[in-house]
């Protein structure tokens, strides 16, 4: 099979709370997400998404993802979409780095891999572990009660799981952790995530003042090192998510002891097919993870619903369902939450079937 054309659409995703916020002050209100439309000599069309978390999350920026592709997609037109590691090598001979460029061209090709051989793309990364699988809901950063309410409401529609936004002021958070623990039941998991937002006094402050709550600590500072120096001075679990985004950082994040879990985001490491080897090799550790990406639609969170069903449950800290956040929906199929859960579709491929109208004409198209 070969490639015959790649196209690129935008589509705007305008958030249904109007504004989703987090540290440092950081917030978006319409997420600026990209579709890759992948089609073959066999008829066969796959599609992908990328939708950064603004341009101030990772290194990585809407527009940043349209102009990778124009580099890219022109010379991997002849290429086979079902070869895909030998495509992701190619990928990186021809972009060094940008590994969110290449993550919406790599999930189009496993759809098409699925729908060329009848599988869901779930059972060719590895299977499917349950019928459903757990989500949590992130609670923008707001006034402590307020977000106590969220997490309220959220918790009636189902969620048992959250994850705070805090990396804030430090007084501020201790109250915010404290005022959402008091609303859960202790089945519940609450997680406070400072994406970044801390520095290593206030990180020290904060695990001091909450190490009687039942919490996990989520990335509290920029680096590696801030992070694991205030991992060594609490006993609450710890993620780490900004910074392990590659095989060897989890390597080196397990040898060092740094984590429980660690937040795999699909396109932090380039696509499926590298967020599946360090889903594997977490599994191996006895790591725990959460499978998400930056943010997305219905056709990013039916990839993540294929990638977190191959992960043995325990190890399945969490996942997220960015369709359920946004008022847009630009593909039929996705997976829909239930209670708190969701499942990947039992179709070939992904599943999903874009709304071309919504996405309109294509922004890019190489043939
Ligand atoms: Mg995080």
């Amino acid at each position: 099979m070969k490639i015959t054309r790649i196209s690129a659409y935008q589509v705007d995703l305008p958030l249904k709370e109007g504004r989703y916020s987090w540290s440092e002050g950081k917030s978006v209100d319409v997420f600026d997400s990209t579709v890759v439309a992948i089609e073959t000599d066999s008829g066969i069309t796959g599609v992908g998404e990328v939708c950064p978390l603004g341009p101030v999350y990772l290194p990585a920026y809407a527009e940043g993802v349209r102009t990778g592709l124009k580099e890219l997609a022109p010379q991997l037109i002849g290429a086979d979409p079902t070869a895909l590691n030998v495509l992701n090598r190619k990928m990186d001979q021809l972009l060094k780095g940008h590994p969110y460029v290449k993550s919406g061209i790599d999930i189009a090709c496993w759809d098409i891999l699925g729908q060329a051989s009848g599988q869901p793309v779930c059972e060719l990364l590895g299977g499917r572990y349950e019928d459903d699988f757990i989500l949590y809901r992130a609670i923008s950063q707001r006034p402590p009660n307020e977000m106590a309410e969220n997490v309220k409401s959220y918790r009636d529609e189902g969620y048992r799981r959250f994850q705070l936004k805090v990396g804030g002021v430090p007084e501020e958070d201790i109250e915010r952790i404290r005022a959402c623990r008091n609303v859960l039941e202790p089945t519940d998991k609450l997680i406070a995530d400072a994406n970044t937002g801390w520095t290593m006094h206030e990180a020290a402050r904060v695990v001091n003042a909450v190490r009687d709550i039942d919490v996990y600590i989520e990335q509290p500072c920029p680096t590696y090192e801030e992070c694991l120096n205030i991992r060594r001075r609490t006993p609450l679990p710890f993620v780490l998510d900004e910074v392990i985004d590659s095989v060897a950082m989890i390597l080196r994040g397990a040898t060092d002891g740094a984590m429980d879990n660690v937040n795999i985001k699909i396109s932090k490491f380039g696509g499926l097919t590298k967020a599946k080897q360090a889903r594997d090799l977490c599994v191996s550790l006895g790591i725990g993870m959460t499978l998400e990406d930056s943010w997305g639609g219905d056709i990013v969170t039916a990839s993540i619903a294929h990638l977190a069903h191959g992960t043995p449950p325990e190890l399945l800290f969490t996942s997220t369902d960015f369709n359920s956040y946004v008022t847009t929906s630009i593909a039929d199929g996705a997976p829909q939450r239930v209670n708190g859960r969701m499942a990947a579709s039992t179709q070939p491929g992904l599943g999903v079937r874009p709304k071309w109208d919504v996405l309109g004409d294509p922004v890019l198209s190489f043939q």
